[in-house]
C-alpha cells in the first residue's frame, strides 16, 4: 500500500485507537493502539469496525482507503479480573506519586517501599509495597511506620483492573487525536481552559 499524496507529518503519526467489542478501549495506559499498518491488515480480515476515519488515504492497486484513526473489535475480548503484581501497576495505583512526601515524579525517579521492611519479615505483596521517590525510602530505610513516624497517605491495597484503568485515565498521553476523545473522557478535559 501507498500512501497517495503528501501531507505534512509522517504516516507513522496515525495510529488507531483500539476499542473492545464494547466500545471501551482495550486499555488506558498505556493506551491501546495500532499502527496503521497493523489497523489496515485487521480491516482486510475482518475483525474490526471502522468507527472513525483521518483524512489521509492509502491505496493498493485494487482499492484506496482511508487510514482508521478509531476501530473496535468484532469479538470481545475479556479483560483480566485481577491486575498482575508488577513494579508499574503499584505506580498506576498510587498515581505515580510517592506515597510518603505526596510528591509526582516520572517513573525512573519512583522505587517502591517495603512498609514492613523485608529484613523484619514484611513480604512483597499488594498491601505491604507503596510508591515511594528516592529521597523517601532513603529516610525510611528498613525501619517500620511507628519507628520513622512516616505513614503511607493511603493504605495500600490490592486494585481491580477496573481501578487501574480509572488511574490511567487521568494520564492522556502525548498524542491524542480528536476523533479519540470520545472514548477517552480524559479528566484534563473538565478543565476549564
Ligand atoms: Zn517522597
Amino acid at each position: 500500500m501507498d500512501e497517495v499524496g503528501r501531507v505534512s507529518g509522517s504516516i507513522n503519526n496515525c495510529p488507531a485507537l483500539v476499542l473492545n467489542a464494547d466500545f471501551r478501549p482495550l486499555s488506558y495506559f498505556p493506551l491501546s493502539l495500532w499502527s496503521w499498518q497493523e489497523t489496515v491488515k485487521a480491516v482486510f480480515l475482518d475483525r474490526v469496525n471502522i468507527v472513525s476515519e483521518y483524512d489521509r488515504v492509502v491505496r493498493s492497486p485494487s482499492i484506496e482507503m482511508r487510514l482508521p484513526s478509531v476501530i473496535s473489535l468484532k469479538e470481545y475480548i475479556p479483560t483480566a479480573r485481577r491486575p498482575a503484581f508488577t513494579r508499574f501497576n503499584v505506580f498506576l495505583r498510587d498515581r505515580f506519586s510517592c506515597q510518603y512526601c505526596g510528591d509526582a515524579f516520572p517513573t525512573p525517579d519512583l522505587t517502591f517501599d517495603h512498609i514492613v521492611p523485608r529484613s523484619r519479615g514484611g513480604r512483597t505483596v499488594w498491601r505491604n509495597v507503596v510508591t515511594a521517590c528516592g529521597c523517601c525510602n532513603l529516610e525510611k530505610g528498613s525501619r517500620l511506620p511507628r519507628e520513622s513516624g512516616m505513614y503511607p497517605r493511603t493504605a495500600p491495597y490490592e486494585p481491580s483492573t477496573r481501578q487501574l484503568q480509572e488511574n490511567g485515565r487521568a494520564f492522556p498521553p502525548n498524542f491524542l487525536h480528536e476523533s479519540w476523545r470520545d472514548f477517552l473522557y480524559w479528566d484534563t478535559e473538565l478543565d476549564p481552559v
